[in-house]
């Protein structure tokens, strides 16, 4: 295990915060977990693209454990346990390289595999959830490694246990996934179906469409500081829904558990604050869903933006909208 003190986070998050932290800890076996006195207020770290660093940070546990493992294997599906500091896509990669189904709509995804169930990470019509059998995690009180059922994960869009009940009580160090070996592929997303017009796909080429697509539309948050959708899509009832359509026709939704889903990123687009700029962040240019950092952003900067969009949505439709970066 590695200390430093001090330490800036500035190249640990994707926003590119400067953030600095009293203690951090570089965690290569999870076996360590056990050994570090744990603040009160510790922070859980992956790749650092899901959230804004708002404050100083006591202490800093930066999950780098590595390994893929088969358990077991059939001529239908293969379970895999992977460690938490995987990163995602590299998992990703290997699963398509092995003809292994379920992982490829969410290529490109940034993070580690140890996020992916925190918010059930999910896009071209997949979620995580889907694939995911069982997560083990480090239980903070008992010290203790335990193991929770996917059906006790109560994942839900953009959400799970880990972001209620168990947030700041476990670190998550494996993922127990399943696959399968021959799967039909679901290509019927949005961006991605388009590419398939002629050609049969074959599982090398839904990844390819899905990284073309995402490179084509998301800023690369090495270039341009980001933490991918800052907002979650908004989920109204049938009534609200209605109100909407009588006052713009042209409302786009889906039906989803909870009611509708509409787009946040219409909602703000249609507000007017599409490339709209604060300080030294942004709403970017060609995705109204993402807040970006244009160099030297502060978190209050971006925390500021964020109330200005909350704020210009509820007086413009009445919708409440709730982040999906976690703010720490
Ligand atoms: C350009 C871009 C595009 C994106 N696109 C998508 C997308 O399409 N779909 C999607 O769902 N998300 C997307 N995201 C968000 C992000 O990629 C995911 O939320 C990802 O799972 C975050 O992983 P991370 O390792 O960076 O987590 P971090 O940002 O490091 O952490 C996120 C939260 O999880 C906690 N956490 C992290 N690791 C652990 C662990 N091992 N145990 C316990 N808690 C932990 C942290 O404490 C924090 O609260 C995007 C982000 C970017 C920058």
């Amino acid at each position: 295990m590695q200390k430093e003190t001090n330490k800036n986070l500035i190249h640990l998050n994707t926003f590119g915060i400067e953030a600095f932290c009293d203690e951090y800890y570089e965690i290569e076996n999870s076996l360590e977990l056990a050994e570090i006195d744990l603040s009160d207020d510790f922070l859980i770290l992956g790749s650092g693209s899901n959230m804004v660093i708002s404050k100083r940070l006591p202490q800093v546990i930066h999950i780098k454990t590595k390994g893929i493992e088969i358990l077991e294997e059939n001529d239908k599906t293969v379970k895999l346990k992977v460690q938490a500091g995987e990163i995602w896509d590299d998992f990703v990669s290997f699963c398509v390289d092995n003809n292994y189904y379920g992982t490829e709509n969410l290529s490109l995804i940034p993070g580690t595999v140890g996020a992916s169930p925190i918010q059930n990470i999910g896009a071209y019509g997949a979620e995580v959830k889907d694939i995911i059998q069982s997560v083990e995690y480090f239980d903070i009180e008992t010290k203790s490694f335990k193991n929770i059922d996917k059906k006790d994960c109560f994942f839900e869009y953009r959400d799970s246990i880990f972001k209620h009940k168990l947030k700041g009580k476990i670190i998550v160090t494996s993922v127990l996934y399943i696959l399968e070996k021959n799967a039909e592929l679901n290509i019927s997303y949005g961006g991605i179906k388009n590419y398939f017009v002629e050609q049969k796909p074959t599982l090398k080429a839904v990844r390819k469409a899905v990284i073309e697509t995402r490179n084509s539309k998301l800023p690369k948050p090495e270039e341009l500081g980001n933490s991918g959708s800052f907002f979650q899509n908004a989920i109204v009832k049938e009534m609200k829904l209605r109100d909407l359509v009588v006052k713009h026709e042209n409302v786009p939704y889906f039906k989803a558990p909870g009611g509708f889903k509409i787009p946040t990123a219409w909602l703000i687009e249609t507000a007017g604050l599409k490339g709209f700029r604060h300080k030294n962040a942004g709403v970017y240019e060609n995705h109204a869903l993402i807040l970006v950092n244009y160099g030297g952003a502060t978190a209050n900067d971006i925390l500021e933006l964020a109330d200005i969009i909350e704020n210009k949505v509820f007086d413009v439709f009445g919708i409440k909208i709730s982040k999906e970066v976690n703010i720490v």
